[in-house]
């Protein structure tokens, strides 16, 4: 991570842009960036199907062995998890997201995905969203303890 960071800050510097600048290209900023690409992105694998569902394979999720790569969607990585997800992302032939109702949405009702596989028990979901996104589930369904 270091060195990665330090080829930036020369490129910028190489590139003749003051430190002025580049004031905000410190360490903790690369770092941040990197979290939250982390975090939003979506992991790529070669599809085989027609019909090819990768939001169960999130880039953050733990087994990463098909993976090709990594991308960040401007509106798919905006969606907020949910252990009881109301919409689905589909991948269709290409890396166009779809988005799929689960169930009657009502007018106003936030939309949002799974992270993870939903059919883990309740500990088991909290500890990989804990361990792979950061954060402890407070949904519905988890304050329930399903
Ligand atoms: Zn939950």
């Amino acid at each position: 991570m270091e060195k990665e960071y330090q080829l930036l800050r020369n490129t910028f510097e190489d590139a003749g842009f003051t430190d002025e600048q580049i004031a905000f290209l410190t360490k903790q900023w690369y770092i941040d960036v990197l979290a939250r690409i982390r975090i939003n992105s979506f992991r790529i694998e070669l599809a085989l199907g027609s019909y090819v569902d990768i939001l169960l394979s999130a880039a953050a999720s733990v087994d990463a062995e098909a993976a090709v790569g990594n991308a960040i969607y401007m509106l798919p990585s905006f969606y907020n998890h949910d252990c009881d997800p109301n919409v689905h992302i589909l991948w269709i032939e290409s890396v166009n997201a779809k988005l799929k109702a689960l169930r009657d949405i009502e007018a106003g009702e936030e939309l949002r995905i799974c992270y993870i596989d939903a059919s883990m028990d309740h500990d088991a979901r909290q500890a990989i969203l804990s361990e792979g996104f950061g954060f402890h589930c407070k949904c519905a369904r988890c304050i329930s303890n399903d």
